[in-house]
């Protein structure tokens, strides 16, 4: 007889698992992971746990590699898109629980499920200077460093000075900045998959009052240009060479245009909004009518800069 990964034998095994790892209220089955990502689109997840400690988090890892039961690692779900079955197996969320952080001297050290805008709360309070670009990323520090988050000419690498990460064999490792291959929303992180775990960023002193100011002004910005009012992933397309994503879509005529409750947004062509109860399959459909556009028109490649989340795990192109 075949045992399929949702067979209640495994189930029972991981659950006995993680009773020895995280409390019960820390466990939820079915969790729709609609309600867990910024495009408010995604099927249940047969077990979303949230750990509350980097121990934690390793140990439910280990465990799952152990049993060899799938799992994932989200943070703010801000760059995820996922599948209208949503995805078997546990997915492990940082965001909340996991977002311990302190300063010491021009340091900021905080866990991978700090928020970006908590931490760069924390850094304006504290008078540290370099991190401002990030105040409006919606995710997670984890996130930003597998993406190299960045905005307004910064971006997580400027400021990142060692990321501490589980490998593969189990081991937790500092790695130095410059030793994870950044460049633009890419990492070493990503291309191996690691898990980050924490991070330090090395900041500059700066005034508070500066810091503020500089932080309200690239709020307006966006608030300004970006469909802030809808549900949707940011900027969906990866910067072409030599191009801008939401020019060349606004170029082709596509803004506006629709399928089922998703849409290029007409307030910044560059996002893909969900401005009415969209499945996956929308975006989805929208994301290929722009892909095929835009080489028929410009001979121009798009690739998504969202990740999508497949219900038998994370798959690098749509
Ligand atoms: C309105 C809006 C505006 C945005 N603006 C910007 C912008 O200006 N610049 C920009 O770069 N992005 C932007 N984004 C996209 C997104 O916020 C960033 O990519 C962010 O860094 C994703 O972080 P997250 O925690 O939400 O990651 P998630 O969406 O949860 O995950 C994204 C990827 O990171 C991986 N990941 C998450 N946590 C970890 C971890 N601890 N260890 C290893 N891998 C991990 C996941 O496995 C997944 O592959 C925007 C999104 C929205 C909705």
């Amino acid at each position: 007889m075949t045992t399929s990964i949702s067979s209640n034998d495994l189930m029972n095994k991981i659950l006995d698992g993680l009773k020895n790892i995280v409390d019960k209220d820390q466990i939820l089955f079915d969790e729709p992971l609609s309600k867990h990502t910024t495009f408010e689109i995604g099927g249940p997840a047969d077990l979303f746990i949230m750990p509350k400690t980097t121990i934690e988090l390793v140990d439910i890892i280990k465990l799952c590699k152990k049993l060899d039961y799938p799992y994932f690692v989200m943070g703010g779900g801000s760059d995820l898109l996922v599948d209208d079955r949503g995805f078997r197996g546990a997915i492990l969320c940082t965001a909340d629980l996991m977002a311990g952080m302190y300063t010491q001297e021009n340091e900021l050290v905080a866990q991978a499920g700090c928020s970006l805008k908590d931490m760069c709360d924390l850094a304006c309070y504290m008078g540290l200077g370099g991190l401002e670009f990030a105040c409006g990323i919606p995710g997670t520090l984890g996130g930003a460093c597998f993406m190299n988050a960045g905005a307004y000419d910064g971006q997580m690498s400027d400021v990142l000075k060692d990321v501490q990460i589980l490998t593969h064999d189990g081991y937790i490792e500092s790695i130095p900045a410059k030793d994870l291959n950044f460049g633009y929303r890419q990492s070493l992180i990503k291309d191996e998959q690691l898990v980050v775990l924490e991070a330090t960023l090395s900041l500059k002193y700066k005034d508070s009052a500066e810091i503020q100011s500089l932080m309200d002004e690239l709020t307006s910005r966006r608030e300004a240009k970006q469909p802030l009012d809808l549900p949707s992933a940011g900027s969906t397309f990866k910067r072409p060479e030599g191009h801008f994503a939401g020019k060349l879509i606004q170029d082709a005529g596509l803004q506006g245009y629709t399928v089922g409750g998703a849409q290029v947004s007409t307030k910044h062509a560059g996002f893909v909004v969900n401005f009415d109860h969209a499945s996956a399959a929308d975006v989805i459909a929208v994301i290929r009518h722009i892909q095929g556009e835009i080489k028929n028109q410009f001979d121009v490649d798009m690739f998504p800069e969202v990740r999508y989340l497949g219900e038998y795990g994370e798959q690098e192109s749509l």
